[in-house]
């Protein structure tokens, strides 16, 4: 599937705030954010526009789109699907988001970013229940074990994030073992403990049921 190629920092700087894009540059001070908060492009610096209506809810939509890496086109698959569940769409919209395997991966500490977990899924280093799985959608569900292969327990770039990320502690939905670079889905998760980055999941619902 498809992907942002694109300079990424740009993004956190169009929404005007940090959407941890990056790993370990966004805890830096070389952290776009800090060096240069206004929106891209010639006249950056003089747009103050105040937001209403149709245009805040574009921004939550492209800011939530742009957290997890997903084109328009995903993106609306996973509202069309949340929207057809029971229950709250804008909470099963998260969850959707957040039981993809690459988030997973980023949510067990072992990519520093979601970019990151996502190559390390299409690379191949990940089995969930004993399984080869390298597809970044994949949807996890309770009871799953998710694991680095046994061939890749050496890979740098997973032992390098996991050290990168130690202080940081797995959501409450998951069992993680980083020692042994697995984890366990234990539950489904939960909308307080999903995302360090406010959004306003309502509106977005609002825009797409235009
Ligand atoms: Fe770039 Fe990360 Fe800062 Fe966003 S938060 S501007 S991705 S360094």
């Amino acid at each position: 599937m498809a992907r942002y190629r694109g300079p990424v920092c740009r993004l956190c700087r169009r929404e005007g705030m940090k959407l941890f894009l990056k790993g370990e540059r966004c805890h830096s001070e070389k952290c776009a954010i800090e060096k240069r908060n206004f929106v891209p492009g010639q006249h950056g610096k003089d747009r103050k526009s105040k937001l209403v209506g149709y245009g805040l809810q574009l921004r939550e939509k492209q800011k939530m789109r742009r957290v997890y890496g997903l084109l328009e086109t995903q993106f609306r698959n996973g509202f069309e699907k949340a929207a057809h569940q029971k229950g709250i769409t804008g909470e099963n919209l998260f969850a959707g988001l957040e039981r993809r395997l690459d988030n997973v991966i980023y949510r067990m500490g072992l990519g520093t970013s979601r970019a990151q977990a996502r190559q390390i899924v299409r690379h191949g280093h990940i089995q969930v229940n004993g399984r080869k799985v390298n597809i970044p959608s994949f949807q996890v569900k309770i009871g799953d074990e998710v694991a680095v292969r046994e061939v890749s327990k050496n890979n740098p770039t997973i032992l390098a994030a996991r050290d990168a990320t130690a202080h940081a502690p797995s959501p409450g939905w998951m069992e993680g073992d980083r020692e042994n670079l697995r984890g366990k889905i234990t539950g489904l998760p939960k909308r307080d403990e999903l995302i360090q980055i406010p959004i306003n999941e309502q509106l977005i619902v609002e825009l797409y049921s235009k």
